[in-house]
């Protein structure tokens, strides 16, 4: 009762477990660059990331220069957790995503694991 099938569950409602890059790998989660200019989306792999930026570095509402040479746009980076089946744009949720006021309000936070 009251469990939500994974694949419904957004990104934004997983981000406790990819807050960071340490977190994305240790839960699986991959990544890859979106470019809403010339549309290519490219793989990439966060061990590179990690080992520049250490494991705390979030990847949330951050752009990134377009890995095709030939584009001069910013890429949005969305990822993809175990259990889905498309790849999300990793942005803040607007807030008609988040829970109402009245339960926050209440302290009564809505757990999508549950
Ligand atoms: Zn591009």
């Amino acid at each position: 009762m009251g469990s939500k099938n994974p694949d419904r569950v957004p990104l934004s409602a997983r981000r406790h477990h990819g807050e960071t890059v340490g977190l994305m790998r240790a839960n699986k989660w991959k990544i890859r660059s979106d470019c809403p200019h010339c549309r290519v989306a490219v793989n990439i792999s966060l061990d590179p990331i990690i080992c520049m930026r250490g494991p705390l570095y979030s990847l949330w509402d951050r752009t990134m220069k377009c890995p095709n040479a030939a584009c001069s746009g910013q890429a949005r980076i969305a990822a993809i957790a175990p259990g889905m089946h498309k790849y999300e744009a990793m942005i803040t949720a607007k807030p008609f995503d988040e829970p109402p006021a009245w339960l926050r309000a209440r302290g009564i936070i809505l757990d999508p694991k549950e």
